[in-house]
């Protein structure tokens, strides 16, 4: 069951009937980092995408957003408003609640960076405030990371710029991500999280001599080996078996194990 929730009020209402029969439920920001088993969930959706959304600047330099807003509107509101410190985020699909969540981050620059405070939703419906410091950031995870708390709004600290050179960074941003990702196919970003010292998983993947390896109707990309792409027809088992083919063949060949970025929902295992 998918439910869109359009406000705090229902919100609490929809988390008693939750708890008070025991249902099993999941928080859906856009989808771009999850996998879903062909089975799918059985249990409680919920999706904050088309909720009563707010976007405003709270200060000179900080800008409040809800959870369910699209992480390039808040980008583009930044880049109108001369912000600059979101041109990493520029690329980055999803909701501003799944890029908190996820800590999501590019060239060496994550959500952290600018986060100042956030609030959720707790499993029994108080809401809770919490300061950045108090988030436990780390490489693509959050305090919130597997809560299963429900991310309803932000703050973000920006630095004040002018509206052409945070253009001009989110452009080059983009042509760098159009140039290295297969985003003419369906994907879910990086598979896999960089392994650390000095590893790099599509690398390790490309000289596993994978690029172009096929599982049904999944593909490790030939132009970047860290994307698999749906090449039409996929399922979930599909994209499930290739990266446990890739993970066996790097761990054979380089002694290394790669933990995967993506998430999943319902009965699938990566
Ligand atoms: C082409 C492409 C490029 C990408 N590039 C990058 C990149 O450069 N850097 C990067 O970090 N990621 C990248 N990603 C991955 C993905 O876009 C990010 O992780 C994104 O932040 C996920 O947001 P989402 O709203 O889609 O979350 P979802 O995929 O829907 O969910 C991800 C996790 O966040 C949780 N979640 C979502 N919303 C909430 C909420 N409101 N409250 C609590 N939990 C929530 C979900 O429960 C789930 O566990 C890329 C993906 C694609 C397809």
């Amino acid at each position: 069951m998918l439910i869109y929730i359009k406000n705090y009020e229902c919100l609490a209402l929809i988390l008693k009937f939750i708890n008070e029969n025991g249902l099993p439920y999941f928080i859906l920001g856009k989808g771009t980092n999850l996998l879903v088993a062909d089975s799918g969930y059985n249990g409680v959706v919920l999706s904050l995408l088309k909720s009563e959304n707010k976007l405003e600047l709270t200060g000179e330099s900080t800008i409040m957003c809800t959870a369910g807003l699209p992480l390039a509107k808040v980008c583009m509101f930044a880049m109108k408003n001369g912000l600059g410190g979101l041109e990493f985020a520029w690329g980055i699909p999803g909701s501003c609640g799944g890029a908190l969540y996820m800590n999501a981050g590019a060239y060496g620059e994550d959500i952290s960076n600018i986060v100042l405070e956030a609030s959720h939703v707790d499993k029994t419906g108080n809401i809770v405030n919490l300061l950045a410091k108090d988030m436990d950031f780390s490489y693509r995870k959050s305090y919130y990371s597997d809560k299963n708390f429900i991310i309803s709004s932000m703050k973000f600290k920006l630095n004040p710029s002018s509206e052409n050179e945070v253009k001009h960074k989110m452009f080059e941003n983009i042509k760098k991500r159009k140039s290295k990702q297969p985003l003419e196919f369906p994907n879910a970003g990086s598979i896999f999280k960089r392994p650390g010292g000095g590893f790099y998983a599509g690398t390790l993947v490309q000289d596993c001599n994978l690029k172009g390896f096929e599982i049904g109707g999944a593909m490790v990309s030939p132009k970047h080996a860290g994307f698999i792409i749906n090449t039409g027809n996929a399922t979930a088992n599909d994209i499930a078996n290739l990266i446990k083919h890739i993970k066996k063949s790097v761990l054979n060949n380089f002694g290394i194990e790669l933990e995967c970025e993506i998430k999943t929902l319902g009965d699938i295992e990566i």
